[in-house]
């Protein structure tokens, strides 16, 4: 029986209710009266049901799917105005013990180098992404006990959280490790991590164990009550995602949001992101065996779809997309964005020499074109990390949010951390875009006592104060 506040993987996420769900949305994805009472609903922009969410992303009804990616945009640009936030992956170490037939990483792996960063070596990565501009970093590790013990995780954090360089500052560390115990998800807690991340991979429990045949992370309960164990912790802030192409996507999107009505039935607050990675070549791994691949339509469907039935959850896209898809994405639900990206370990220094990637990656621009390319469609890149920072994370973020209230905090920090990021790393071209842009936004702002905060921070940032927020 499906039980949203069950502590039981296989309740929250009921097999039978999945399949139930997917055969009423057969019944029903053309049915207009049923499209139209649904859309009703999500024009209120207090989100969706996993049901209700399914019959959108099935509708064939041409009408009706230009008015789902229309307000996907609506809502959007509601939430979340035209601020990107950037970030950066940081691969720490790529030894596994895991058998996941999609991940080069794997322990099978016999010809891919293993490689693990040191303190030293980690500091040297950071200047390098700080050099760069970043201030949000997600660490990546593979499980290994031995070799990735949770104190070499929290050295790292450590590590990077102590980094001044110039005028850099990582500021956000969020973390994308295995599913682990309570008491390490406390001691990450306590290192001041931002979001902790772990995909699902799938939703669908066979397909889970077939496609993780060996190691810890064959177990599916453990992992997918990961989240609990985090946010019981004391985590607030938890990314899920799953990996498109290794099973049926229309499963994968009811799992997913019963995945997040279980988080919100059980401690009030939803997922803090939702990524949405597809997979892609890697050393010894052909995307093309996997029968449940996605094309991009589908892909960017399932992208307006999560927008409009989780309004208040950030979505994330990785340069595992090509920019012409990233682009489109952004219009239609995306809210964080890397950029500048290496998926190997030590890559943000050294070029490579020999392989330890985890995936291609598809986006190869900087970070500075990612930020001009932003600018130049009209958003505005934000480098901020103000929220987690002033304790607005968890059920206290989301109450702002929903009151559509962040547009106060948000706008104004992104302008900021933009300023310093033109300030102290950008281009002449992008930094000429960027004041324009900067100038067009504070014009913007509407209470005069906040415009007038804000002038005044931008010639503290010219003087060479950093670190501003509201
Ligand atoms: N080892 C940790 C875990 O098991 O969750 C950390 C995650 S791993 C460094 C980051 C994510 O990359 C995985 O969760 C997976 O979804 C994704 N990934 C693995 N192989 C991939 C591939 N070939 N293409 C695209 N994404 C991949």
């Amino acid at each position: 029986m499906y039980n949203p506040k069950s502590d039981k993987a296989e309740e929250f996420i009921d097999h039978n209710e999945i399949l139930n769900t997917i055969k009423y949305a057969d019944e029903n994805k053309n049915n207009p009266d049923i499209i139209d009472e649904i859309l009703k609903k999500a024009r209120l922009k207090k989100g969706l049901s996993h049901k209700e969410a399914l019959l959108l992303l099935d509708c064939e009804l041409e009408d009706k799917n230009k008015e789902i990616f229309s307000l996907a945009e609506q809502i959007k640009k509601d939430f979340y105005g035209n601020r990107i936030v950037l970030f950066a992956p940081l691969y720490l170490s790529n030894y596994c013990v895991n058998g996941c037939v999609y991940c080069p990483y794997h322990f099978k792996n016999k010809h891919i180098l293993r490689k693990k960063l040191t303190q030293d070596e980690i500091k040297k990565e950071v200047i390098a992404l700080q050099d760069m501009g970043h201030k949000r970093l997600a660490i990546e590790a593979g499980e290994d006990p031995v070799n990735n013990p949770i104190e070499y995780i929290l050295d790292s954090i450590k590590t990077i959280y102590s980094i001044k360089h110039k005028n850099g500052a990582i500021r956000r560390v969020n973390v994308n490790i295995a599913a682990t115990t309570i008491e390490n998800y406390k001691k990450l807690k306590e290192a001041g991590i931002g979001t902790y991340i772990l995909f699902q991979e799938t939703y669908h429990k066979e397909n889970y164990e077939n496609l993780h045949p060996k190691g810890p992370k064959h177990n599916y309960a453990y992992h997918t009550e990961a989240m609990d164990r985090a946010m019981e912790a004391g985590i607030d802030d938890v990314g899920l995602g799953v990996l498109y192409g290794l099973s049926l996507y229309r499963y994968e999107l009811v799992g997913i949001l019963m995945h997040a009505e279980h988080l919100e039935a059980k401690f009030g607050v939803g997922p803090h992101t939702i990524s949405v990675p597809r997979i892609k070549r890697a050393d010894d791994i052909n995307p093309d065996v996997f029968d449940n691949g996605i094309d991009d339509e589908t892909f960017l469907k399932i992208i307006a779809v999560l927008r409009i039935a989780v309004p208040y959850t950030g979505m994330i896209i990785s340069t595992r997309e090509s920019k012409e898809v990233r682009k489109r994405a952004l219009h239609l639900g995306i809210t964080q964005i890397s950029g500048g990206s290496k998926t190997s370990v030590g890559g943000y220094v050294e070029e490579e020499k020999e392989n330890t990637a985890q995936f291609d990656v598809s986006d190869l621009r900087s970070l500075d074109e990612v930020t001009r390319w932003l600018l130049e469609m009209g958003y505005i890149p934000s480098f901020c990390t103000a929220c987690y920072r002033l304790g607005r994370v968890g059920s206290g973020f989301m109450k702002v949010c929903k009151k559509e209230e962040i547009h106060n905090f948000c706008a104004p920090n992104a302008i900021m951390t933009l300023k310093e990021y033109l300030n102290d790393y950008a281009s002449k071209e992008t930094k000429e875009i960027g004041e324009k842009v900067i100038k067009e936004e504070i014009e913007q702002i509407t209470s005069q006592n906040l415009k007038e905060k804000v002038i005044e921070n931008i010639k503290e940032i010219n003087s060479g104060k950093r670190d501003l927020r509201f």
